[in-house]
């Protein structure tokens, strides 16, 4: 019999065993950042060794691969992906498969901090939309959740979006007793500026300093509370992601709930996750996943790097099992949405 790691596995779509197919790869291009996002990070946090990651051109590589499987949408996340050294060469290089029409999107989500010089360039690569996440309009408030960021750069960073012809969405977490009485105030800013709203539930990954019960706001909550201010209609609006829509009457603007905890979306998940390292991640929410890097420097064809895509597709689980309560203190994963990215 032939060693079936060395034969290339035809560049056929991706469909898992629950008949999903995986047309969505979102990419983590580093696990660094310049804020330190109280959900998602301790301030003290140790990163992973520079000479672990993939290189940018390997980067190219393993999602050009996922592109000839059906991939038709690349998102770059991290960590804060444009704090990573000469980042726009990534898009330069995957922009190629936009022109070519074998992928429809490629698009980017980021604190901000970076925009203001990058948002220019990024629109010149093909991007289109990107989502920015703002938690809080506050200055003092984004200190203290961010405790390095600086408001007045994610200003400058929006602005500079707008101004490059970009399409925005804002992304804020939802926190109890830290932004849970500004939500409104948020969804009237993004409205304002013309852009949607996406509220998150905080999700347990990676161990932060501090306790996630006292952050934790189910969004059923949210949306009611903002139901006693604005007229929510139910909209069948999606964009490929997981949220849910509705707009509001009084400013005509889309505000999405995107609820891990409190409404499994996962039948209809689309997507797998790579880490800055090549560890392909199939859910979220589980610790399962493969190695694409070893695969990937084996040989210099794609040969095995198939193989290997093939095979993590078919362990795709069903869904995740996230639980935040007091008797589970310990996050359900170990890694921080940084590695995985958001
Ligand atoms: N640094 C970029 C940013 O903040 O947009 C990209 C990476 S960040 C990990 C992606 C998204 O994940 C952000 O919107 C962030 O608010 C969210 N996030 C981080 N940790 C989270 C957690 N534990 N639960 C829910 N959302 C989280
Ligand atoms: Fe950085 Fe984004 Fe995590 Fe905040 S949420 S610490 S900006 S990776």
């Amino acid at each position: 019999m032939a060693d079936s790691a060395v034969i290339a596995a035809p560049a056929t779509d991706m469909i898992d065993p629950f008949g999903r197919h995986v047309t969505y790869l979102r990419v983590s291009v580093t696990d660094r950042c310049d804020f330190r996002c109280v959900y998602c990070m301790s301030e003290h946090m140790t990163f992973l060794p520079k000479r672990d990651l993939l290189s940018l051109e390997e980067l190219d590589r393993v999602c050009s691969a996922f592109v000839t499987r059906g991939v038709r949408k690349l998102r770059i996340t991290g960590g804060e992906p444009l704090v990573r050294k000469n980042i726009l060469w990534l898009f330069r290089a995957l922009s190629r498969h936009l022109d070519a029409g074998t992928l429809d999107e490629l698009t980017l989500t980021t604190n901000g901090s970076q925009l203001a010089k990058y948002a220019q360039e990024l629109k010149a690569c093909g991007v289109e939309r990107i989502n920015l996440s703002l938690d809080t309009l506050r200055p003092d408030r984004f200190k203290a959740i961010t405790r390095w960021g600086d408001f007045g750069g994610v200003m400058g960073g929006l602005e500079a979006a707008e101004k490059a012809g970009l399409k925005v969405k804002l992304n804020s977490v939802a926190l109890k007793g830290v932004n849970e009485d500004e939500l409104e105030e948020l969804v009237r800013f993004a409205h304002g500026r013309g852009h949607d709203i996406t509220f998150i539930e905080t999700m347990p990954l990676g161990d932060i300093d501090g306790d996630r019960t006292d952050q934790y706001l189910p969004l059923s909550i949210v949306r009611a509370r903002l139901m006693d201010r604005l007229t929510l209609d139910d909209i069948p609006y999606r964009t490929g992601g997981p949220a849910r829509y509705v707009e509001a009457r009084e400013t005509g603007g889309r505000i999405g709930f995107i609820t891990p905890m409190t409404h499994n979306f996962c039948e209809s998940c689309n997507r797998v996750r790579l880490t800055c390292t090549g560890t392909l991640y199939m859910c979220l929410g589980q610790e399962d996943a493969a190695d694409l890097r070893a695969p990937l420097r084996a040989s210099g064809d794609d040969a095995r790097l198939h193989d290997a895509i093939t095979e993590a597709i078919s362990r795709k689980p069903k869904g995740h099992d996230f639980i935040i309560d007091r008797r589970t203190k310990r996050p359900a994963v170990q890694r921080h949405m940084s590695v995985t990215g958001g």
